[in-house]
């Protein structure tokens, strides 16, 4: 059975609905196979963009604790060389951060021309995490929603492409992944308490993702809902949207100047 990517801007998105095991019966090698080729024409499209130096591409990737955001980012600078490349965390906001509106951090984050910007994490905390831990009151965090529309369409009048990837995972898929985490003392150290207790809280971050995912779905930024239980169709599924995303741009290389190299000494 096919499973869309993304649904029409106003549709009510439930990630219920969504099947985070979903794979189009690929098999594991096969999708491997595929997203080997699609490095090489990642690398030649993000190559032209930088040098055409005129747009930018924005990834923006969101999910649950263990959904796969560094494994994502990890796979992505595999195809795209560095030089092409800004990748940005965003943790709980500093106090100069906080001092300024929520967007202040990420707008500054914003890949310039010729660059592909991966966002681990995004101003989408401040609909998600901030809301289900009430760091701000409801009527602030209820704005928010329009307030990105709108900050991002300005960014995308502006020449800028934004992808937006949820990495959907299950909570039992979760509750592996933590699992496989706390007994590896290589790969402890990345949880905390906190993220413990985010787990508790599950239903509250699918329902304020739900909105989120439902509100923002704007024809200018459309969200994505990437089924990340196999973290190869998870990888397979987002260097497709970012070739894709590339493809349709079709950044040129500058015109050539036959007439420089007489100048060549
Ligand atoms: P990650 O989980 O992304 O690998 P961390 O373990 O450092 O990295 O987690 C970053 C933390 O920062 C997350 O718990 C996230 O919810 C939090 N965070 C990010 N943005 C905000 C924000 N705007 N307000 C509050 N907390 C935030």
């Amino acid at each position: 059975m096919a499973q869309p990517l993304c649904l029409p801007p106003g549709s009510d998105i439930r990630l219920a609905d969504f099947d985070a095991d979903f794979h189009e019966g690929l098999d594991k090698e096969a999708g491997k196979t595929e997203t080997r080729r699609l490095w090489e024409e990642l690398d030649d499209l993000a190559y032209r963009l930088y040098a055409e130096a005129r747009r930018a591409v924005v990834v923006v990737l969101q999910g649950i604790d263990a959904a796969g955001k560094d494994g994502t980012i990890r796979m992505l600078a595999r195809g795209i060389s560095p030089q092409c490349l800004d990748v940005v965390s965003f943790k709980a906001p500093s106090q100069l951060e906080l001092a300024h509106d929520f967007l202040w951090r990420v707008h500054k984050s914003m890949p310039g021309h010729g660059r592909i910007g991966i966002f681990n994490r995004s101003h989408y905390e401040d609909v998600i995490v901030v809301r289900v831990r009430k760091l701000v009151s409801e009527p602030v965090w209820r704005s928010r929603y329009d307030q990105i529309n709108a900050f991002e369409k300005l960014l995308t009048d502006g020449g800028l492409t934004i992808v937006k990837c949820f990495l959907h995972i299950s909570k039992d898929e979760q509750r592996e992944r933590l699992e496989e985490r706390l007994r590896d003392p290589h790969k402890q150290w990345k949880l905390g308490p906190a993220d413990l207790d985010d787990r508790r809280h599950w239903d509250s971050f699918e329902q304020a993702y739900d909105d989120a995912l439902t509100k923002c779905n704007t024809e200018h930024a459309p969200w994505h809902i990437v089924p990340a239980n196999r973290k190869w169709y998870r990888d397979l599924v987002v260097a497709r949207l970012v070739r894709q995303t590339l493809e349709r741009l079709d950044p040129r290389f500058p015109p050539y100047d036959p007439t420089l190299i007489t100048s060549l000494e």
